[in-house]
């Protein structure tokens, strides 16, 4: 079992925006989700958890290596994929996987070539390995981002909005590959879906304004506000006095007359109805409070 401590971590950038404020998080083997909107401070923690920028204040542990004076220890334990990789078009993948191996050190020939197959098999990707990467799906680059990843065995992955552009069959491949990683080591996946955290994660953080406002179980966050979420169907010209008198946590179209979500610890009453929570509720009603 692996663990990931992050202490009361802290980053302002030379602009003045306020990425990260005293960020705590234990996280251990498992698939976790960072769940959060544009801006809200996720690439920022990811990018301090892989060394690759340092924090004003905090720690982190990966274990027993402190990440911030051990950077090199932290990276042999580390598959980063970030959210945008160069890839060389005219390469065909069995080729560059094999040449990411040899700059990741796997001198001995016979064990790489070994676990460059193993890790075109594990990602779905054995049957394309001759093919150029160039005439890769987005769902197949992501894949073979993941199988780079890997080639070192880590005990931390990180990986950075992973579906975005991904139809549905890729993003659910994409999925399995992602849920098997969790078995062995921390995979931590940032994200603006609820359903990719709903659907995978066993723990998970909601963040905004560089700040985590929730953590834990998803069926816990849930819970927690069950009973406390309510929707009505009203008209256009109410929308804008409902916000002002109610928590509207979400609003959308039904058969094209608005439908509202409020968050309410008690029936609002007026024509009110009780729902049943998901985990969309619980992102909105924590980002809205
Ligand atoms: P997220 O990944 O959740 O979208 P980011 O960590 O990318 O959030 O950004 C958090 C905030 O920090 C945003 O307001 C963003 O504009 C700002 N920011 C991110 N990187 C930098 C940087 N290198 N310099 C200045 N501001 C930055």
């Amino acid at each position: 079992m692996n663990t990931l401590s992050i202490t009361n971590l802290s980053k302002t950038y030379n602009n003045g925006v306020k990425a990260l404020d005293n960020v705590s998080l234990n996280i251990q083997n498992g698939l976790f989700g960072l769940l959060g909107p544009n801006g809200a401070g996720k690439s920022s923690l990811m990018r301090t958890i892989a060394t690759l920028q340092n924090p004003d204040a905090g720690s982190v542990y990966l274990n027993d290596i402190n990440i911030l004076e051990q950077p090199h220890q932290l990276r042999e334990n580390l598959g980063y994929l970030p959210q945008e990789f160069g890839l060389y078009p005219n390469i065909p993948a069995e080729v560059l996987l094999n040449h990411f191996a040899v700059l990741k050190g796997i001198s001995d020939k016979k064990k790489r070539k070994e676990r460059v197959e193993y890790l075109l098999d594990q990602t779905n990707l054995y049957q394309h390995r001759k093919k150029k990467l160039g005439g890769f799906s987005g769902g197949m680059k992501q894949r073979f981002g993941i199988a780079q990843a890997l080639l070192t065995n880590p005990k931390l992955i990180i990986v950075d909005e992973p579906t975005a552009g991904l139809d549905p069959t890729e993003r659910n491949r994409f999925h399995n590959v992602l849920s098997e990683l969790g078995e062995q080591a921390i995979v931590i996946l940032s994200t603006h879906f609820v359903d990719d955290v709903k659907e995978l994660c066993t723990n998970m953080a909601i963040m905004n304004e560089g700040k985590v406002l929730w953590s834990g179980a998803p069926e816990k966050a849930i819970s927690n506000i069950e009973g406390k979420v309510w929707q009505k169907q009203i008209s256009r010209d109410q929308i804008e006095g409902y916000k002002t008198e109610y928590m509207v946590i979400a609003e959308q179209l039904f058969r094209g007359k608005p439908l509202v979500y409020v968050y309410a610890e008690d029936d609002p009453g007026t024509g009110f109805l009780p729902v049943q929570t998901d985990l969309n509720h619980v992102y909105f009603s924590a980002i809205q409070r």
